[in-house]
């Protein structure tokens, strides 16, 4: 039975989720940002680490939440003989199959194990414990690694070996993206037309249009003109490329999440790091001239 898990990364989705993982397990933190762990440890029951390989020593389970792949195996290796045999690294952040094969082998020639476990559901999702998992991984540290994140998941799925979680994400953010586009584009039509973005939507979410998107995002964000900041555009732009990666490598055609991801990663240029991934649609009602309301 786990009894002290670690968790590594305190940014926008992290921080909901380590807090969870305070409630339920002996934890202890790190950040790159040191006064995020001063401020995460002072507002929930949890251990300050002054490095990756406090958290390692402290811990059976290790989470990770950074923004890709390549920051998790830098921190992984930081941790070097920290890790031991026996430990689990539970990797949450939307990263990719390759990547993830190189932390799993860094892992396992110290005999840890690793469980990639992306996920899904957003700030909101991860403030009420309700996000979805996917999970890559042997059969037993997929086990290992259910068990812990339902501290934090509504759904958590094994969906295949090393990398599988990261490969069902990446297409979920491409999918994520696409509906994100053509919402924009077509609303933006529509707005232009004379009629009114949020009597569009009312529709389009009583029939066969409909998505998240139309039903919680442009309502929300958009026609209200708030565009909270709670997942950046960047990282969606990095997450469609994982995406139009795995099409490619595997000879399928990318059409469709291939376009999304030239949009995308057009309007990172244009909007910057810092910006929502709905502000998307701002680049949209630039070049048509029109605000969607
Ligand atoms: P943020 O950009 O808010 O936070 C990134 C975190 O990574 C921060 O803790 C940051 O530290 C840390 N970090 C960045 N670079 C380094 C580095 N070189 N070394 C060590 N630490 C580093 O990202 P999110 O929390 O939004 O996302 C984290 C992951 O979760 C991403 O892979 C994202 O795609 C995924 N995700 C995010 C969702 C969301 O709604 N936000 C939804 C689903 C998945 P510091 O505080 O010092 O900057």
């Amino acid at each position: 039975m786990t009894k002290r898990v670690g968790f590594i990364g305190l940014g926008d989705i992290g921080w909901p989720m380590a807090a969870h993982v305070a409630k339920v397990y002996d934890c202890t933190v790190w950040n790159r940002t040191f006064a995020k762990v001063e401020a995460f440890a002072t507002e929930n029951k949890a251990a300050a680490a002054e490095s990756p390989a406090g958290v390692v020593a402290a811990s059976e389970v290790v989470i990770t939440c950074l923004p890709t792949s390549k920051e998790v195996l830098e921190i992984v290796q930081q941790a070097g003989d920290a890790w031991h045999n026996g430990q689990l690294l539970i990797d949450c952040t939307s990263g990719d199959p390759g990547g993830s094969t190189h932390v799993a082998e860094f892992l396992r020639a110290r005999g840890a194990g690793f469980a990639d476990a992306p996920v899904s559901g957003g700030v909101g999702g991860a403030e009420r414990g309700e996000l979805t998992v996917m999970i890559g991984g042997t059969d037993e540290d997929a086990a290992r690694a259910i068990q812990v994140v339902d501290c934090f998941a509504k759904k958590a799925e094994h969906v295949g070996p090393v990398g599988a979680g990261h490969a069902v994400k990446a297409i979920n953010q491409g999918l994520l993206a696409i509906n994100i586009q053509a919402a924009g584009e077509g609303l933006a039509a529509l707005v232009k037309l004379g009629v009114s973005g949020k009597k569009a939507l009312e529709v389009i979410n009583a029939s066969s249009g409909q998505s998240n998107v139309t039903k919680n995002l442009f309502p929300n964000r958009v026609t209200n003109r708030q565009w909270p900041r709670t997942f950046r555009l960047a990282l969606l732009d990095k997450d469609v490329g994982i995406a139009v990666k795995i099409l490619n490598d595997n000879g399928v055609p990318s059409d469709a999440i291939g376009t999304a991801h030239r949009a995308f990663s057009e309007a990172r240029r244009i909007l910057g790091e810092d910006a929502d991934h709905v502000e998307f649609v701002k680049v949209i009602e630039e070049k048509a001239g029109v605000e969607i309301e």
